[in-house]
Formats: structure tokens, sequence, C-alpha cells
């Protein structure tokens, strides 16, 4: 099977499979730029294949997500879905509950800056239920 970045489609390479413990589904994550201790930030490259998502989870410091494929979900915590597509950029204040990953028909791709991470990058919670997974409208 071609990846998607063999075939041209797409700007940075898939990386390694994302770890099943945090992730439903199949994802790749890259990472592009390492923690960096003076910018205080980092730059991943995430590919969620259909009905993909990461766990509920925090970031001490925020993020910044940048969809550049594919059409995706992103939730924060009592509140509804948002359907999320190329060309969006979704900000995520410090400590908001959420997660995001793609749709139940399509890929999504984006790109995750963790911002202000000397106060911390991620901490991971629960799985996504499918109940919530399918409470897209
Ligand atoms: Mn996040």
């Amino acid at each position: 099977m071609n990846t998607a970045h063999e075939e041209g489609n797409t700007i940075f390479p898939k990386g390694e499979q994302a770890p099943a413990d945090y992730f439903l589904g199949t994802a790749w994550v890259k990472l592009l730029l390492p923690n960096d201790s003076i910018l205080h930030a980092q730059i991943g490259n995430v590919v969620f294949e259909p009905g993909a998502r990461n766990n509920w989870h925090t970031h001490a410091g925020g993020q910044i997500l940048i969809v550049t494929d594919g059409v995706g979900y992103y939730q924060e915590k009592g509140k509804a879905i948002q359907v999320i597509r190329k060309g969006d950029v979704v900000p995520i204040a410090p400590d908001v509950k959420h997660w995001h990953g793609a749709s139940h028909n399509s890929a999504m791709t984006h790109l995750a800056i963790n911002t202000n991470t000397q106060n911390g990058i991620v901490t991971w919670l629960e799985r996504v239920t499918e109940e919530e997974y399918n409470s897209v409208k």
C-alpha cells in the first residue's frame, strides 16, 4: 500500500504509528520540531485514518491545530463535536479537555503546534467512546 506521502499529496513524512495507548484506530505521528527550550514550542504532523482519534487529553501550555488535509472532528468537553477541514486553524487553550481525529469517512491530517511547553505538553486521559464519537451532527 502506498502511503499518502509516497503518493505525493502530503507535505511531511507519515512518521511512526501513533501509540495505541493514546490513539484509537490507525494514526501516524511525525515529530517535525522537537520541544525547543528557547521557543517553548514543539511541532508534529499527525495523520488520522478514517475513524481514528486520540484519547481525551489536555495541554498545560495550549495547542494550535492546522488542518492540512481531509475532514476531521474536534471536541471540547461539554461542547458539540466541531467538523474541521483542510485550512482550518484550531486554537486550544491551556488545560481545556478535548480530543481530535478523523471523521467517519475521511482521513484527516493536521499540524499540532504545542505552545508554552515549559508548562507541560500533554496529559492523556480516557478513551473517546463510540457514543461520543458518533454524536457528531
Ligand atoms: Mn490536543
